[in-house]
C-alpha cells in the first residue's frame, strides 16, 4: 500500500491494519517479552521482543513508507540507531562526515568507534565536491546531515549521492532537521535515513527513539541482526507513542513550517539580533539546494545577538516563558537552546568555533503555539537582554 498514497495519508495509514483479534483500529500495545508457541517452531511470527514485537513492526512499515524506503527499524534512541549503523563496518575503515554533526554523534564517533579501529573525517559540506579530497581506498562510507545541527548548514544530498555511488561508499543521511515530510533522502539517492524519532516523528517529547530506512535487502537484514544481537530496541508503549505522534506529523509540520518563517523574520528584523541562520532565507548559502531538495524550511533556526556575549546570550535564555530552556527539539512546546553549553558542550571549543558554534549562538526549535504569543515572548526578553 505504500507507494499509492500521498504523505498526509501514510501517516494515519501506511504498515497499520486493524488488530486481528478484535478489530481494534489502534494498533494495542503488545505489553509482552514472549509469545506461546503451539508446537516448537510453530508461532505465529513472533517468538520474543528483542527480536519483533508486534507493536513495533507497524511502526517499522510506517517510517519506512514515509521515507519511501523498503525496510525499517527502529532502535532505542537515535544513537542507537546510529551505533547500529556503525557497526555495519570493519576496523580500518573510514568514514567522511559534516563537520557541525548532532554533538552525541561527533560523541560516539570520537569516543566509542575511534577505539575500534575505525577513523572518522570532519569537514565542511556546504560544497560537497569538497569531499573528493578526503576519499582513500578505505573509505566506506558518507555521513551527512542536512539541515546541519545548530548551524542549518544545507548539504547537497543528490551531489552527495552521485560521488557515494562513484566511490562505492554508503550515503547516511541523518533527517532528524527535516523529518520525512521536509524531506526524502532516498528519492535523491542515498542508501540509509536516519532519524532520532525523538524530535519531529514522536513530536510530542515524550519518548526517546531512533529510527532507520533503507532499501538494500542484505543491509537491511544486517541491521536487524545487529538490532536482535545488541539489543538496543525501544518498547512497545513507546512505539505505541510513536505511531500516534506520526498521525499528526504533517499537520504539525506544517505548523512549524509558518511559525518558523515568522520568528526567522521577526528576528532578522530585530535591531539586537545580529545574524539568523535559517535555510529559508535567500541570502543563505545554500537557500536554492534546501529549496530544491525540501518541501519547505522548518521551524528550528539559530541567531546570535549584536552585543555578542555570553552573559547577553543567558539573560535572554533565561527570560523567555513560552520558549522552555531545554535540550532536544521538534516537539510541540517550543524550545530555547545554547548549543555551546547543552547539546554540543561534548565537542571541544576549538571544533565547535571551526563549525561556527560560538558562545553566544541562541537556538530555536519553534512549536505550534499561538505565533503572536511566540513573538511577543522573544520581544520581551530581547528588551531585557
Ligand atoms: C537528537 C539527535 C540525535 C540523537 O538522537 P537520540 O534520540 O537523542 O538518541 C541524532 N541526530 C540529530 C540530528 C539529533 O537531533
Amino acid at each position: 500500500m505504500n507507494s499509492k498514497y500521498k504523505f498526509e495519508t501514510k501517516t494515519i495509514h501506511a504498515g497499520i491494519s486493524p488488530d486481528p483479534t478484535t478489530g481494534a483500529i489502534m494498533t494495542p500495545i503488545y505489553q509482552t517479552s514472549t509469545f506461546v508457541q503451539s508446537a516448537p517452531g510453530d508461532h505465529k511470527g513472533y517468538e520474543y521482543s528483542r527480536t519483533q514485537n508486534p507493536t513495533r513492526t507497524p511502526l517499522q512499515k510506517n517510517i519506512a513508507a514515509l521515507e519511501n524506503a523498503k525496510h525499517g527499524l527502529v532502535f532505542a534512541s537515535g544513537m542507537a540507531a546510529t551505533d547500529a549503523i556503525i557497526k555495519l563496518l570493519m576496523p580500518g575503515d573510514e568514514v567522511i562526515c559534516t563537520n557541525d554533526l548532532y554533538g552525541g554523534t561527533y560523541r560516539i564517533f570520537t569516543k566509542i568507534f575511534e577505539n575500534y579501529g575505525l577513523k572518522f573525517h570532519f569537514i565542511k559540506m556546504e560544497n560537497v565536491q569538497d569531499v573528493l579530497k578526503y576519499i582513500t581506498p578505505k573509505t566506506k562510507m558518507l555521513w551527512i546531515e542536512t539541515p546541519t545541527n545548530p548551524m542549518l548548514n544545507v548539504v547537497d544530498i543528490a551531489g552527495a549521492a552521485l560521488i557515494a555511488k562513484k566511490h562505492q561508499l554508503k550515503l547516511v543521511v541523518d533527517n532528524t532537521f527535516a523529518s520525512p515530510y521536509l524531506q526524502n533522502p532516498m528519492n535523491l539517492g542515498a542508501d540509509m535515513v536516519l532519524h532520532s524519532v525523538t524530535k519531529y516523528m514522536g513530536g510530542h517529547s515524550d519518548v526517546v527513539m531512533g529510527a532507520i530506512a533503507l532499501n538494500d535487502d542484505e543491509t537491511a537484514e544486517r541491521l536487524a541482526f545487529i538490532q536482535n544481537s545488541c539489543g538496543a530496541v525501544p518498547g512497545p508503549m513507546d512505539c505505541f507513542l510513536v505511531l500516534r505522534g506520526i498521525k499528526t506529523l504533517h499537520l504539525r509540520m506544517q505548523r512549524h513550517c509558518e511559525n518558523g518563517r515568522a520568528i526567522a523574520e521577526f528576528l532578522a528584523s530585530h535591531p539586537k539580533v545580529n545574524k539568523v541562520f535559517w535555510p529559508g532565507f535567500p541570502s543563505h548559502p545554500n537557500h536554492d539546494i534546501a529549496k530544491s531538495q525540501m518541501r519547505d524550511f522548518g521551524g528550528m533556526m539559530s541567531f546570535t545577538l549584536k552585543d555578542d556575549c555570553i552573559e547577553n546570550a543567558k539573560k535572554l535564555l533565561s527570560a523567555t516563558k513560552l520558549f522552555s530552556l531545554a535540550e532536544s527539539l521538534g516537539g510541540v512546546e517550543s524550545l530555547i537552546g545554547h548549543p555551546a553549553s547543552m547539546t554540543h558542550a561534548s565537542i571541544p571549543r576549538t571544533e565547535r568555533e571551526k563549525a561556527g558554534v560560538s558562545d553566544s549562538l541562541i537556538r530555536l526549535s519553534v512549536g505550534i503555539e499561538n505565533i503572536h504569543d511566540l513573538i511577543d515572548d522573544l520581544n520581551f526578553a530581547l528588551k531585557i537582554c
